[in-house]
């Protein structure tokens, strides 16, 4: 069976109210996604064949190896190696065809790309569900914020998708959720760096004291 992804409550997401609800949206994908590479994948020869092809990232191979799985890993590997091998050139200078699969093979991941076109499905039922009115639309109000690179991507796909007065209120409340916080962040590491001024000495941290990890976690979501 492939990943199902149809099974994913858009709704509990929005309902959780922890950072970025996209951000928890890609870790869900991701973990379904590794969970299958090394589960009901093995069954799947048409999986393994583009797993050969495209390969996995750095994070996506730690993630499957932390799983602790050994066999599927090693034969998931085994198979990957010899389509390297078999591409390898027979001529005595470098060879440009095989030096660009190289090129493709270290830029290209297997649950990365999966992880990418199941963001765009969920984002699609988003804006289907931003359609339906007040559920969705009430949760998302509620959200801490959008980071930036999902405020990107989430509007750049909402102007295909929603229109009229759908489409003013997700912009108005998307820009709202990322500028406010936009702002107060900015606002906090105003503060943060001030009380290293030795006037400031004993003064109280407030809810500057974990700004430089927030904003790591506005300004780059942790890549899938
Ligand atoms: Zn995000
Ligand atoms: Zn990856």
């Amino acid at each position: 069976m492939k990943e199902d992804i149809r099974t994913i409550p858009i709704n509990d997401i929005f309902m959780e109210k922890k950072g970025c609800p996209f951000c928890t949206m890609e870790k869900m994908l991701e973990k379904i996604q590794v969970d299958y590479i090394i589960g009901d994948a093995m069954m799947e020869p048409n999986t393994r064949i583009e797993t050969n092809k495209k390969g996995f990232c750095h994070r996506h191979f730690s993630m499957m190896q932390q799983s602790g799985k050994k066999l599927p890993n090693a034969l998931i590997m085994e198979s990957h190696l010899q389509e390297i091998i078999d591409a390898l050139p027979k001529g005595k200078k470098p060879d440009k065809k095989f030096l660009a699969k190289i090129k493709e093979l270290t830029h290209s991941c297997y649950v990365c790309d999966r992880i990418e076109s199941n963001m765009n499905h969920l984002i699609q039922i988003v804006f289907t569900e931003w359609k339906k009115g007040n559920d969705l639309q009430n949760l998302y109000k509620d959200q801490d914020f959008i980071c930036l690179e999902h405020y990107g991507k989430v509007l750049e796909n909402a102007s295909g998708k929603l229109k009229g007065k759908d489409l003013t209120d997700f912009y108005e409340t998307t820009t709202n959720l990322f500028k406010n916080y936009l702002l107060e962040l900015k606002e906090d590491t105003t503060y943060f760096c001030s009380m290293f001024d030795y006037r400031n000495q004993g003064k109280d941290w407030g809810k500057s004291i974990n700004v430089i990890e927030r904003n790591i976690e506005f300004l780059t979501k942790e890549k899938p």
